[in-house]
């Protein structure tokens, strides 16, 4: 079966990114196999740690329990999203065995995220997780500089944020890290942001971001592998349209999915109602926002 590693590649070296979607709630499963089958599309099903801690995905087995229901391993593929050596509440994490149940649960990649370490202890903590993934023969996603948004404290607003650059990856920091953790792919910050997710906050409408594409290509040369961008829902479409040819290969999407899912369920009480929402919203971002219909074969996600 192709690997999960050579799907990305090929993505990268054809300039298109393959989306990973945040699955916080179980019932979204289904419609967004559904909707990337359709489209012959190919993505990845993430889920992260704040969703299982802050909403509810219950955890890395039942996500994968409801994977396995609707698998379509020529589509979709399984990957752990965030990690946090330091959470968004400021707490360590022991995260080492929450890799290893990953990797025994059938995950096909995962991302360990040490952007709120100083650069030194981040290379230390991916490095661990490097050496634990590859031995299991599992790629690897990385962090560095600030993806903003997933704290509980108010952002500074955008425009200030983004014209200072502040937290933006650092070119020189990304080419040492990537040569001393050897990690696979690494999620870059260059004006893109999380959708809030905290307790009276996650309803809010994200602010529609910029990307700086000067930066990002500077970090292309610099690290040379795969690079993800975090925060995919509300970014103008043709940054992301650009991203893509300087070396965006995997667009991480939570905010866009989940909060239709939550709306239209307050509203309806429906649980089908509030998947249907969440198939045509991401039939739109498969088809439309990302342009990216009828790649499956060209990224490899053959049927074997
Ligand atoms: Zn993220």
């Amino acid at each position: 079966m192709l690997k999960v590693a050579d799907v990305i590649e090929k993505a990268w070296e054809s300039g298109v990114a393959i989306p990973a979607f945040n699955i916080p709630y179980l019932p979204m499963m289904e419609p967004v196999v559904q909707a990337v089958v359709e489209a012959d599309s190919f993505a990845l099903i993430d889920t992260a740690r704040p969703e299982w801690i802050k909403f509810e995905s219950k955890g890395l087995a039942a996500v994968a329990a409801e994977f396995a229901k609707w698998r379509q391993p020529a589509y979709v593929r399984l990957h752990l999203d965030h990690v946090p050596v330091i959470d968004e509440d400021q707490q360590r994490v022991d995260v080492l065995p929450i890799f290893k149940e990953a990797i025994a649960l059938g995950y096909e990649s995962v991302m360990i995220d040490g952007s709120r370490l100083p650069l030194d202890e981040n290379i230390k903590a991916t490095r661990q997780v490097v050496e634990l993934a590859h031995a299991a023969d599992i790629p690897v996603e990385a962090e560095l500089g600030a993806v903003m948004g997933h704290e509980a404290g108010p952002l500074p607003p955008y425009e200030e944020l983004y014209a200072s650059g502040k937290g933006f990856t650092d070119v020189r920091e990304a080419g040492r890290f990537v040569r001393e953790t050897e990690c696979d792919w690494l999620s870059v910050a260059v004006g893109n942001i999380h959708g809030a997710i905290a307790a009276g906050r996650k309803d809010q409408k994200k602010v529609e971001a910029r990307l700086n594409l000067n930066r990002l290509e500077q970090l292309h040369s610099a690290t040379c592998i795969p690079l993800v961008l975090h925060g995919g829902s509300g970014i103008k479409q043709e940054s992301v349209r650009e991203a893509m040819k300087r070396g965006i290969a995997k667009i991480n999407v939570a905010t866009e999915i989940r909060q239709p899912y939550e709306a239209t369920l307050k509203e309806t009480k429906s649980v089908a109602k509030a998947q249907q929402a969440v198939y045509e919203r991401t039939t739109w971002i498969v088809n439309e926002y990302l342009g990216i219909a009828g790649i499956r074969k060209m990224v490899g996600g053959v049927n074997q």
